[in-house]
């Protein structure tokens, strides 16, 4: 096997797996591992110091998404987050009723969530998206039946960037009193995600997608939601997710969320450049090849490219040799050997899926890097067309 060499020039474009912790994020994180180590529930100053600082960073995060502090829980991540959103929801209300409606490309943090409750008595619908990846509004309102409790549409889709129309879906579940959860780890700091305007009641992040640190997360909860806690303890977050606060870690996730909110708009500008630069000079030097997704309503910073006649994992490992960090479908899932279930539900046969690479460009990449990047996917696809039984 190939394998990367000691002191090679190296370029990461898979920020959607996740992204590494901004400098700032680490000094302010420092203390809390040293000094500032109190638990936020003691009565003395090193408690009070904990407090503070974890007051603190609910109101960054609360002011990143347009809440209240006090609408804001801090749990363990994305994944604990859609846990406890949906079981929350799902648990608590069942007596109105016990019909979920979400989409069949959601992260498994949301499927697998929705599986244990079909097991557990709840019913589910999977909607489908259009070939752009997008939910259609009117699709999503004819399925909503007297019994529906919840709605969980994600923001911006973690393999191909697709951004939903949670505006519109948003003002559907408002008219029927019916939750809406959105799974918004892949838009937080991206783009907009003011919980008003997107009309959502439960909106989950995570702080390593975000230039924070790996388990961390929070939980936007709309005052008078109704939810169940799915861990119990001491009655930390409200009573709402017990279990002694990580400190460091949240104070890691509120500097991030302020640093998100600061240079926003002019990042998402630059990395659109990025990405457009990016898949005009692939789409230039490679045949047989397309952009999964919306490119309209698509994250800036994300591209998941469909190569004809090649498997994605050889692009990959190829790109990982010269240096270059991309993926094939999602982390989670580049590891099994089934297609992506976000392209097949997108229309893709499988043979194509295997020929995807996603690349998700953030705030380390420049134009050299676009630039060295499509000729290397260039290369790669052309060796391994060149050949594969599959090429011509
Ligand atoms: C990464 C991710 C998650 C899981 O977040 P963790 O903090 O890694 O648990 C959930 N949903 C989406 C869309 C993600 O990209």
């Amino acid at each position: 096997m190939i394998s990367y060499l000691p002191g090679m020039k190296r370029i990461y474009m898979d920020h959607s797996a996740t992204t590494p912790v901004a400098p700032e994020v680490l000094e302010a994180m420092l203390p809390y591992f040293s000094e500032r180590f109190g638990n936020a529930s003691s009565l003395h100053s090193f408690g009070l110091e904990a407090k503070e600082a974890l007051e603190a960073s609910r109101e960054k995060v609360a002011a990143l998404l347009g809440a209240k502090p006090e609408e804001i829980i801090f749990t363990s991540g994305g994944t604990e987050s859609d846990n406890l959103a949906l079981k929350g929801i799902a648990y608590r209300n069942q007596a109105k009723g016990k019909h979920i409606l979400t989409t069949s490309i959601e992260h498994p943090a949301v499927l697998e969530t929705c599986r244990k409750l079909q097991k557990e008595g709840f019913e589910v619908t999977y909607l489908p998206v259009t070939g752009e990846g997008l939910v259609d509004p009117a699709v999503l309102e004819s399925a909503i039946r007297p019994d529906t409790i919840l709605i969980s549409v994600m923001h911006a889709n973690n393999e191909v960037g697709t951004i939903q129309p949670l505006e519109e879906i948003g003002r559907l579940a408002a008219e029927r009193d019916i939750y809406f959860h959105t799974d918004a780890v892949q838009s937080v700091g991206k783009i907009s995600t003011d919980v008003n305007t997107l009309g959502v009641d439960l909106l989950s992040l995570s702080a390593h997608k975000l230039y924070g640190p790996k388990g961390t997360g929070a939980l936007y909860i709309r005052k008078g939601t109704r939810l169940e806690s799915i861990i119990q303890g001491g009655g930390h977050e409200r009573a709402l997710r017990s279990g002694t606060e990580n400190i460091a870690g949240i104070v890691g996730l509120g500097r991030a969320a302020d640093l998100a909110g600061e240079i926003m708009a002019a990042e998402a500008r630059r990395l659109t450049g990025l990405r457009d630069r990016l898949a005009k000079l692939v789409l230039e030097k490679v045949k047989d090849a397309w952009i999964n997704g919306s490119m309209a309503k698509r994250l800036p910073g994300n591209l998941n490219f469909a190569f004809k006649y090649v498997e994605g994992e050889s692009l990959l490992l190829f790109l990982d040799s010269r240096g270059i960090a991309v993926s094939t479908g999602s982390a989670c899932s580049s590891h099994k050997l089934e297609p992506s279930h976000v392209l097949l539900a997108l229309g893709l046969k499988p043979e194509d899926c295997h020929g995807s690479l996603r690349i998700t460009m953030g705030r380390s990449n420049t134009e050299g890097d676009a630039d060295y990047v499509a000729e290397g996917i260039a290369a790669a696809v052309e060796r391994f067309r060149s050949i594969s039984a599959l090429g011509r």
